[in-house]
Order: structure tokens, then C-alpha cells, then sequence
């Protein structure tokens, strides 16, 4: 399938891989030599192509700029302990864009596109997927409305992307969290399933707020009455409690996460009990003060687990138990990291070799 893509190829002549710090690179910071592209218009997908990394050429009436018309992606390759590029579920990737594309009135990337772009443009720039501990070569592929015209209507035109560059760790330390019951990031029939650009940009200013307060980051909860959690932040929050894994059910307003879905598959390996159902907060706080909540945790790709030491409800701070001393979630950040290197086997088949 993939042979019949044709991707044309222009390299750049001023590689920049001597100038980045692939030991430690800063997440976000760095791209990587190239980047993909691919226009669509009168109603098909044309000119695949890698070119050097740089700026686009943007009208000012560009309807993605004035009503966010846009959509993106989010997973990482690793590099092996034999030097194999590796990467992980990038299919589910692929189908989860086409999800957030049928939301937003956008033409659905094929499959086949995805992959054909996202293996080409890795082959190039092999040498961009660090080695180092903990480090990895994040791929965020974006599509955008492309139409310059100021009216509102779904684009004719389009654009899809992909971007690479080095990281490392996200979010190194246990994190402290404020269940947000104020603000809302999604309702019952808006976007919140979709990776599309306005949940994030309406996100920041209750994300800002609680940093000035001290927090890294928001516990949301519902919109209608802020009573049941929902995630955190831009991960999905899973709990231990009683032994057993519990976990909203993605749906409207929970995006459904490629990472929890993989640890919920990796704790139902381990025979342990999983449930997916409402969580409501007054669970969340009186299994904190009796002692039955073992361990919270934010699930995504960019920090893959990121632990939860504290949870702040209405004024009051609530400790979790000592982080040091929690095993199951040390133990899905442990597997899921060699799954990822390569360094145990791949049992559901989760990884893609470029
Ligand atoms: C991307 C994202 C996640 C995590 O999804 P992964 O596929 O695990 O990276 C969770 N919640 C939101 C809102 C997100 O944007």
C-alpha cells in the first residue's frame, strides 16, 4: 500500500543536528531537519512532500487563524538498544485524527497517507531520535483549514503536517493538582474528544491561574455539575484504589487517550481489576482521608505516567500516600518505557520499526 504514495523529497543543505542537545533536549524547543507536507484540494490529497523545516506561508484571511480550524496529533519514537527506530501505536494515531477530523468538518487523512508521510520523514531524520534515557523523538502531525476567507464555513482547502523533534522527560517530579470546579474544558455535544486547537487555547487561563496558586496543573470535572473528575489536564487520571484501577470512560467530553488505553490493556495482562466508570470527586476525597486510595496518576504521551502527590479540593490540600512506596504505577511507566525500547517483547503488537 505504502509503496504506491509518492512523497517527493527536497533535503535541506544546513543539517542543524550538530547544534541540538540530544543528551537533554528541552521538550518542545527543538524541531528536527524536515518536515512533511500535503495540500488538499478539489476534494483530494496531493503534493506529498518532505522539505527542510521553516515557516509557513500563511494568508492573513487564513480561517484556521480567525476560528481555529484545526486538529493535531501526539506520539513518540524511540530508539532501541540495537539502534531500530520504534514507534509506538502510530495507527491509532492515525484513525484517532481522522475522529477529530469528521468533528471539525475536515477531510479525514487517509491512513495509508499518515503512515507513508510519518515513515519517510523518520527515515530522513533517523538520526534526530535520541538515545539517551528517558528521551524520545516527539512526531506531532497537525492539519489545518487553509481556505483565506473570513467567512464561516468549512475550508475547501487544507494542509497536513507532521513535525518531529528530540525530548526528554515532561514532568520529572510527582505533581500537585486543583480539582477545577469553575472552569470547564468540555461539555455533553462540544469538542472535547477531539484534539482541535480551541480546547487548549480556552484551557490556559484556568491552567495559568492554578500555577499562580501553586498547582501544576487542573483536575477537570464535569460542566453541568462539577461533581464527577474528568482528566487532568491534557492527560486522562487514573486512580488505584482498593487494588483496583479506576478510570473515567472516554466518551464526549474525555478524550480517549492512546496511553490509558494501553495501561488499562496492561493491567488487565497483570489479572488486575479494572474499572472504567464515573468517578465522582467526593470518591476521589473520602478514598484520600480513609486510606483506600493507593495511587493517582496522569496517563499521555508526553509524560507517559505523571504521579499525582497531592490533590486540592474547595481550599484544602489532600496528600496521597508516599510516592516512593507505589508500585503500580511505577510498574506501567516501567513496562510501557520497554515496550517502547524495545527491551521486552511487544505482546500487542504496539510498535511500528521504521
Ligand atoms: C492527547 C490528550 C490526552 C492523552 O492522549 P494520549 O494518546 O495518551 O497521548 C488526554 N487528554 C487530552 C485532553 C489530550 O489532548
Amino acid at each position: 500500500m505504502t509503496e504506491t504514495i509518492d512523497i517527493n523529497i527536497t533535503k535541506t543543505k544546513h543539517s542543524k543536528i550538530h547544534e541540538a542537545d540530544l543528551e537533554k533536549p528541552q521538550f518542545g524547543s527543538v524541531y528536527s531537519d524536515h518536515m512533511f507536507l500535503a495540500d488538499y484540494s478539489n476534494g483530494q490529497w496531493q503534493d506529498l512532500r518532505i522539505v527542510p523545516y521553516g515557516n509557513l506561508s500563511i494568508s492573513p484571511a487564513n480561517t484556521t487563524l480567525h476560528y481555529a480550524s484545526t486538529i493535531f496529533e501526539g506520539l513518540k519514537a524511540n530508539r532501541s538498544a540495537d539502534g531500530e527506530i520504534l514507534v509506538f501505536r502510530p495507527d491509532a494515531n492515525a484513525r484517532r485524527l481522522q475522529v477529530s477530523a469528521e468533528r471539525m468538518c475536515m477531510p479525514p487523512v487517509p491512513e495509508e497517507l499518515f503512515m507513508s508521510g510519518l515513515t519517510e520523514l523518520l527515515k530522513l531524520d533517523s538520526s534526530w531520535v535520541p538515545s539517551a534515557p528517558g528521551t524520545s523523538l516527539y512526531i506531532r502531525p497537525l492539519q489545518l483549514a487553509m481556505d483565506p476567507y473570513i467567512g464561516i464555513r468549512p475550508s475547501n482547502s487544507y494542509q497536513f503536517l507532521i513535525i518531529t523533534g528530540p525530548v526528554g522527560a515532561y514532568y520529572a517530579e510527582p505533581v500537585k493538582v486543583k480539582i477545577e470546579t469553575k472552569y470547564t474544558r468540555a461539555a455533553q455535544g462540544g469538542t472535547g474528544f477531539a484534539k482541535t486547537g480551541g480546547n487548549y487555547a480556552a484551557a490556559l487561563k484556568p491552567a495559568v491561574d492554578a500555577q499562580k496558586e501553586g498547582f501544576n496543573q487542573l483536575i477537570w470535572t464535569d460542566a453541568k455539575t462539577h461533581e464527577f473528575v474528568e482528566e487532568s489536564g491534557t492527560m486522562n487520571l487514573m486512580f488505584v484504589i482498593n487494588d483496583t484501577l479506576v478510570t473515567a470512560p472516554a466518551g464526549d467530553t474525555i478524550l480517549n487517550g492512546i496511553t490509558r488505553d494501553s495501561i488499562i490493556q496492561l493491567a488487565k495482562d497483570k489479572g488486575m481489576k479494572v474499572e472504567e466508570r464515573p468517578v465522582r470527586v467526593s470518591e476521589v476525597i473520602d478514598s484520600i482521608k480513609n486510606g483506600s486510595m493507593q495511587e493517582a496518576f496522569g496517563a499521555g504521551t508526553a509524560a507517559t505516567v505523571a504521579q499525582i502527590k497531592l490533590i486540592h479540593h474547595e481550599g484544602v490540600d489532600y496528600h496521597l500516600p508516599p510516592v516512593e512506596d507505589w508500585k503500580y504505577s511505577a510498574d506501567f511507566l516501567d513496562t510501557l518505557t520497554k515496550i517502547k525500547t524495545g527491551e521486552i517483547p511487544d505482546p500487542h503488537n504496539w510498535i511500528y520499526k521504521i
